[in-house]
């Protein structure tokens, strides 16, 4: 066996099973504490359990959701569903619009679908949520990212250029099928961006206000199954127990987002994201190991799991060290950020306040923006 996942394994084969023993009791627990009632199932192949979860949900009319790049993926969902197939909508992209959104309410209207099935990345799972929102519809998600929405009660919308960002426990989904054979066709590029956008979910749940021991533990457990899956997974995309160990460390990171308030780092990627239209999971990718840099320089040691896991003497040189050994984008400037924009991004960063464990400065943020932009390592 190369991962010691054993804990995160048994945590999520409880949270399926929903029964107790000895050995498990404290993972049970653990997850218990987070209140997640979601039924997850992880496995190769997993995904043809979903005619047997559409019957667990009473459902018969499944409405397939996808982008247009993974509408086979998709029909091939549909095949499998003996007829109880209401229709495929693939129309899911980047920020939730809402004139999709309704769009795809219609739809679902239209066809008569009794549930929704999410297959693809954060943008799907969006869209599913969405329409959930709106319909009360079940959902069943499939994810073939990293994002961890499917395991947040958090929808952000788009409408009319302005992303907002609500929590309602009518947007979490029902069931998670995790199945490692989905995401083998995740270009190693995204299969790294996705993955630190996952770790900034548990970096940040580390020193996050309203944290609980259950959480830090999970985001622990999150990072740790990153650090050993992603520099496997970029030499070798089809490495099934990698993929399902980084599946685990998504659903981990993803609890963890749902669970407790995020700071800094989420809300620059935020900002950056919505004024300069970046790609989500790179931004991420490039702003981590600068926001945990600045956050670390007041919390030492909430971030000292950081340095451990991703072996390093402080953690967002770590993390910046991890990044770059796994070819991820490291500069701002590459996605097209002009350097004349970062007094702009400072300012709209610092235009709502809200929590963080250091003081946020203008100076402070400048200064963090620059080395993220020139790729520099952080605090240099
Ligand atoms: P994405 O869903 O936009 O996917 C990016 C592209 O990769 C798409 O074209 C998609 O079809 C493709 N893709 C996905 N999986 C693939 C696979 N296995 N093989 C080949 N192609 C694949 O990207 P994302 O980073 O997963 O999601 C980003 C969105 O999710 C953002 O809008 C972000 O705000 C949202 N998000 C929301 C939450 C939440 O809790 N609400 C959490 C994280 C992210």
């Amino acid at each position: 066996m190369l991962w010691d996942f054993n804990s995160i394994k048994l945590i999520f084969s409880f949270a399926t099973l929903g029964r107790q023993s000895k050995a498990v009791g404290p993972i049970v627990n653990l997850i218990t504490s987070l209140k997640n009632k979601q039924k997850t199932r992880f496995g190769a192949g997993i995904r043809h359990q979903l005619p047997d979860e559409l019957a667990a949900l009473g459902c018969s009319h499944a409405l397939l959701l996808s982008t247009p790049q993974q509408s086979d993926t998709a029909m091939d969902l549909a095949a499998g569903l003996n007829g109880h197939v209401a229709g495929i909508y693939s129309r899911a992209t980047m920020h939730t619009p809402v004139d999709v959104t309704e769009d795809a309410v219609c739809h679902a209207r239209d066809v008569g679908a009794d549930c929704l099935v999410s297959v693809g990345g954060g943008s799907t799972t969006g869209l599913g949520k969405a329409i959930a929102l709106r319909t009360d519809l079940p959902q069943i998600v499939i994810p073939t990212t990293y994002a961890g929405s499917e395991a947040t009660p958090i929808l952000g919308q788009t409408e009319g250029g302005v992303k907002t960002t609500l929590t309602d426990a009518k947007v979490l989904p029902e069931v998670i099928l995790y199945d490692p054979e989905l995401v083998v066709s995740l270009p190693s590029a995204m299969t790294v961006t996705s993955g630190l956008n996952a770790i900034a979910h548990a970096a940040e749940a580390l020193y996050a206000k309203d944290r609980t021991e259950p959480t830090s533990q999970l985001a622990i457990e999150g990072m740790k199954a990153f650090a050993q899956s992603l520099p496997i997974l970029v030499n070798t995309p089809d490495d099934l127990p990698a993929r399902e160990a980084s599946l685990q460390g998504a659903y981990a990171c993803g609890a963890v987002l749902g669970s407790v308030g995020m700071a800094l780092h989420h809300k620059l990627c935020h900002t950056l994201g919505g004024s300069f239209d970046l790609p989500h999971a790179e931004t991420h990718a490039i702003v981590l190991s600068h926001a945990v840099h600045f956050n670390a320089q007041a919390v030492p040691d909430l971030l000292t799991p950081v340095s451990k896991i991703f072996d390093g003497d402080a953690p967002g040189l770590a993390l910046w060290d991890f990044a770059k050994s796994l070819g991820a984008p490291m500069a701002l400037r590459d996605l097209g950020v002009a350097e004349s924009d970062l007094d702009r991004a400072t300012e709209i960063a610092l235009s709502k306040p809200y929590w963080n464990p250091r003081e946020i400065t203008a100076p402070g943020i400048r200064a963090l923006l620059q080395n993220a932009w020139s790729g520099d390592a952080p605090g240099t």
